[in-house]
């Protein structure tokens, strides 16, 4: 029997696109057929939304071939490449499955559905209009990883191939070359720091460059595509051990770095502006810590002093605290609260009943206007006020159940010696943190409840980092 025909179709819809995805999708699958069966045929500047079947002569042909059973396979790199009518995909799809002819979308590996040789299932999927909405967003994501507008150490050339830039080139060959021997932490920490300087960017950029397959050539998204129009620093294989190598070191960085942020209190803000300050890194990223870009006063204090003046605080304040007669007054106070609230309360349902009597009872008959009229807006109002009562009772339980954790934490810490819980106590005791150059100020709460607490704490002076 003669061997039937492979086709490979290609469509770009204006002047300004380009086939080369599309080829390159396509080449793995043609380079597993005979050369003589492969057709391949390429509509440029043709829009399917905008000619019809007829109007497109390369399509007319495929649509013969196949009727004459002379087509096996038939690749596009998805479905919107072959038609964007509804109609003339079915009616296409029909002739397919009727000639055994099995159409494969080459982008399939990366989230396009295959063909499903079900024209019901087919139907559907050209149907339905978000699913190209995905697929224009998944050819961007794909061209942008493939063909990048910019790429750090790269000079795009006018055919779309990408040279090394002679200025960073050998920096870039020192960072791949040196990155291979990067195998712990303590070497890791020392790699970033002196390319951070050499590259000028960042921790996180500098990762990203050591993971990125382009700078081997490949596009290892999903599946694995060379990428010909790129010289490569580094090959596969060594990109592959990089990886490997890389991945538990940049965890390990990670996990460091986060452990560096960790503070008991939200982060402190500046005494003199009092603008929330954000946390800065020392430069090798032994140290997080916090100082205000604004021109008075500078401050410097890192996580570690910040949270050993946080434990001080709290020490002294749950030692001078009277949590007894702070539990038994708020248990008091509450009970009085409530007995007032919920008198009030009671009133205010009175009065809505009352209202709502005069609304319904009256005289005057219906009106159309009656959610104008002022006796109902009192309804309103009086309903209003019964839920304000209601928050206001939430607000006093919740002080109390606040109260109550202070107490179990306090006599936890104190008689039973069990660890402080920091974080906790901050969170019920610590209203905020400022910094001054030569002080830390703690705004804090229960201040009726402590007893001769200093104003002021001496600890151990600072050292400034540099
Ligand atoms: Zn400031």
């Amino acid at each position: 029997m003669k061997q039937k025909l492979r086709i490979f179709f290609r469509r770009v819809s204006s002047a300004n696109q380009d086939l080369t995805t599309q080829i390159e999708f396509d080449r793995i699958y043609r380079e597993q057929c005979d050369k003589e069966h492969i057709v391949e045929v390429n509509e440029n500047d043709t829009s399917a939304n905008k000619l019809s079947i007829a109007q497109r002569p390369e399509m007319m042909k495929i649509i013969q071939l196949i009727k004459e059973g002379r087509v096996e396979k038939l690749y596009a790199y998805d479905r919107t490449r072959l038609f964007r009518d509804y109609y003339e995909a079915q009616a296409f799809y029909h002739t397919c499955i009727e000639h055994n002819v099995e159409i494969i979308f080459t982008s399939s590996s990366n989230g396009h559905i295959g063909f499903t040789g079900d024209i019901f299932m087919e139907g559907l999927l050209n149907l339905f209009g978000d699913i190209e909405g995905k697929n224009i967003a998944r050819r961007t994501r794909e061209a942008r990883r493939k063909y990048p507008s910019r790429k750090f150490g790269y000079i795009k050339t006018e055919q779309k191939t990408y040279q090394k830039a002679p200025e960073i080139e050998s920096a870039l060959v020192q960072f791949f070359e040196e990155i291979q021997q990067i195998r712990s932490l303590d070497l890791f920490t020392p790699f970033l720091n002196k390319y951070r300087k050499m590259l000028a960017k960042t921790d996180d950029y500098l990762i990203r460059l050591a993971t990125d397959p382009f700078y081997a050539g490949y596009d290892l998204y999903e599946g694995e595509y060379t990428l010909p129009h790129v010289d490569p620093f580094i090959t596969k294989e060594t990109f592959l051990q990089i990886q490997g190598q890389l991945n538990p070191l940049i965890k390990a960085y990670e996990t460091n770095i986060n452990k560096l942020l960790e503070l008991y209190i939200g982060f402190p803000k500046c005494g003199y502006c009092l603008k929330p300050l954000k946390p800065r890194f020392n430069s090798d990223r032994s140290l997080v810590y916090f100082s205000c870009s604004k021109g008075h006063s500078k401050i410097y204090y890192d996580t570690f002093t910040i949270n050993k003046t946080v434990v001080e605080v709290i020490e002294q304040i749950i030692a001078k605290l009277n949590v007894n007669q702070l539990l038994m007054d708020s248990t008091n106070s509450l009970k009085e609260i409530r007995k007032m609230i919920k008198q009030a309360q009671g009133e205010t349902e009175m009065l809505i009943k009352e209202t709502e009597d005069t609304i319904l009872f009256s005289q005057e008959g219906y009106d159309k206007e009656w959610n104008k009229q002022d006796i109902y807006q009192e309804v309103l109002s009086l309903q209003q006020q019964y839920r304000l009562y209601e928050e206001e009772l939430d607000k006093k339980q919740q002080l109390l159940i606040e109260n109550k954790q202070l107490h179990q934490l306090t006599v936890n810490a104190i008689e039973n010696q069990v660890a402080l819980n920091v974080k906790a106590l901050c969170d019920l005791l610590i209203n905020d943190v400022r910094l001054y150059e030569q002080s830390i100020e703690f705004d804090i709460n229960k201040c009726d409840y402590i007893l001769n607490l200093d104003d002021e704490i001496i600890l151990n002076p600072k050292e400034n980092i540099s």
